[in-house]
């Protein structure tokens, strides 16, 4: 007999799980979806070791997650044959909530004021202490594919401070997840609820879900599968519909809003691969922290390969979810090799031109949820001149801003609608670039324009300035800053007076103010650029732009 040890919950974690029950009683069902997920993953994981150390793990059998119902007992039960637990593992997966997100989620969840609670969980990564939204006990028994039959383990818990481990001799490797209903939770205990639950929540889930039902014709107990354990992606688009692309989105992503559109593809010809790809529609909470991780999942012919394969998406369009599976990678590829890797670079060449096609696509067809993308994904597309210069003049279509005709901030004005609405004779796209709106609107730069009925750009978005280094040009006509002098906005200033008599006239006050300003300017010069403001300071046409400068002083040099 071997004797149980007891642990404590890491004390965040008991935080969380009092929560969590409160907070998320009303999506208890949820939990189903978690559990099932957790069993899908742990398969996942061992299908890709025994294909990829054949010896290590010699395993040839029949994925599988089995659930059974014991109505007496109040007891359910969710068995999987994937890669199970070592005890250091379950300590550490089940006992302590490691991830960074924790407090953040705690914090949400105290706050009170989102509807949407129970959708974050996924994405915490604490879907398992789901479980005793709906449990008064849960049970694990797992054996790790690596360990022997008398190496399985029994983790028990209550769901309140601790939990107990004692050494079992567990059959066959994997996991079963054991939980006890509360009183209060009877409607779990039926077959066709538990059904109902994993038609709504796991269809896609590409093993076979197995529940054990009494079958009264044969007079015993028979395996039912519930589920298509069909792989999405590999079927034909016209077999899919919408809703299934949803519900795959929201499993694969744990987001769980649905996305704004999507893009299926299977490539044939040297390379063989399909593409699965998703824009979402909303920015994760933590897309600008380093811990952010993003690219898309790889599969090797369904085999699950690795997460968060970045290698796959430039860098501006990192806000992309979905999955490549090739059918010409070898099974063994480490992420090292994926860097330097031809295959890849072509694999992901073909993905961003079915990006920016999929984004053109929804910018002419649904300009709605383009307006959506924008708002969410726009500054991080913005990053895309500088970073994919052949793709360059397509981004630039992609591209929103708001202008000087405008009436308000919202960017919603295309280089196309500017270039085709310019003024008689205006041969180029005229641009401010500021710290805010406000500013960039109010700047006495534009006196000129608004009085010629010339529209500017209005940027105000840190990385603007850096992203106007990299526009040159569009459809011939060039980019050229407003504060800069320019022939064509010249041509358009009528001095009022003689202009050398002025000149002379003013002479000593320019003196008198560039001795006050001494080696803090170049110059001081009359314009009769201005309409309203009496002085203005500028920068010449060659030199580094006033904000510009801002930035390179910001950054300490
Ligand atoms: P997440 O799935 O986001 O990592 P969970 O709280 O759902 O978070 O699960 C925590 C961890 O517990 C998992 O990452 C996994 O390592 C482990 N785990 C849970 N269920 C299983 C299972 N059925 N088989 C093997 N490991 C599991
Ligand atoms: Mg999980």
């Amino acid at each position: 007999m071997n004797t149980s040890k007891t642990y404590s919950f890491q004390s965040e974690s008991k935080e969380l799980l009092k929560l969590m029950i409160h907070s998320l009683y009303s999506n208890k069902e949820i939990f189903i979806r978690e559990l099932i997920s957790n069993a899908s993953d742990a398969i996942d994981k061992l299908r890709f070791l025994s294909i990829s150390e054949p010896k290590k793990y010699p395993i040839n059998t029949n994925y599988c997650i089995n659930i059974t119902i014991d109505k007496k007992l109040n007891k359910l039960t969710i068995s999987d044959n994937g890669i199970g637990m070592e005890e250091h593992e379950i300590i550490n997966n089940l006992g302590t909530i490691a991830k960074s997100g924790t407090k953040k989620f705690i914090q949400s969840l105290k706050s009170n004021n989102s509807s949407h609670q129970h959708e974050l969980i996924g994405q915490f990564g604490v879907g398992f202490y789901s479980s005793f939204i709906v449990s008064k006990k849960v049970l694990v028994q797992t054996r790790s594919a690596k360990l022997k039959i008398n190496e399985g383990f029994l983790w028990e818990s209550y769901g309140k401070g601790d939990y107990t481990i004692q050494k079992i001799e567990k059959k066959e490797f994997g996991t079963d997840i054991i939980l006890y209903f509360k009183k209060t939770e009877q409607e779990f205990i039926h077959h066709w609820k538990i059904q109902e639950l994993i038609n709504k929540y796991s269809d896609h889930i590409n093993v076979p879900i197995n529940i054990k039902k009494f079958n009264k014709k044969q007079n015993e107990y028979t395996w039912e599968q519930v589920n298509k354990a069909q792989a999405l992606w590999v079927l034909n688009k016209s077999e899919i519909s919408n809703q299934e692309y949803i519900n795959f989105y929201k499993h694969l992503t744990k987001d769980s809003q649905e996305p704004l559109t999507w893009t299926h593809n299977k490539v044939e010809g040297n390379q063989e691969y399909i593409i699965l790809l998703f824009i979402p529609s909303k920015t994760p909470w933590n897309i600008w922290s380093r811990e952010h991780k993003h690219g898309l999942k790889l599969y090797i012919n369904k085999v699950f390969i690795m997460e968060d394969t970045e290698q796959f998406l430039p860098n501006y369009l990192r806000f992309v979810k979905g999955l490549v599976d090739s059918n010409d990678l070898p099974l063994n590829i480490s992420r090292e090799i994926l860097q330097n890797n031809q295959i890849i670079q072509k694999i992901r060449q073909t993905i961003t031109k079915k990006l920016l096609n999929t984004l053109q696509n929804l910018f002419n067809n649904d300009i709605k949820k383009y307006y959506v993308f924008w708002q969410q994904f726009g500054t991080i597309l913005k990053e895309g001149p500088a970073e994919d210069p052949q793709n360059r003049q397509f981004i630039m279509n992609l591209l929103l801003f708001t202008s000087l005709k405008h009436n308000n901030s919202e960017q919603t004005l295309s280089l196309k609608k500017y270039t085709t609405n310019m003024a008689k004779g205006q041969n180029k796209i005229y641009y401010i670039t500021s710290d805010s709106y406000e500013s960039a609107k109010n700047s006495p730069h534009l006196e000129i324009f608004l009085k010629n009925d010339i529209d500017v750009l209005l940027l105000f978005e840190k990385i603007d300035e850096w992203m106007m280094n990299y526009l040159n040009e569009y459809e011939d006509k060039k980019f050229c800053p407003a504060n800069k002098p320019d022939d064509f906005i010249n041509k358009l200033i009528i001095p009022q007076i003689n202009e050398q008599n002025l000149q002379n006239k003013m002479q000593p006050f320019l003196e008198k103010i560039k001795k006050i300003l001494g080696n803090k300017i170049k110059d001081v010069r009359v314009t009769y650029k201005l309409v309203h403001t009496p002085s203005i300071l500028v920068t010449e046409a060659k030199e580094m732009s006033t904000q510009m400068a801002k930035l390179f002083s910001a950054a300490g040099q």
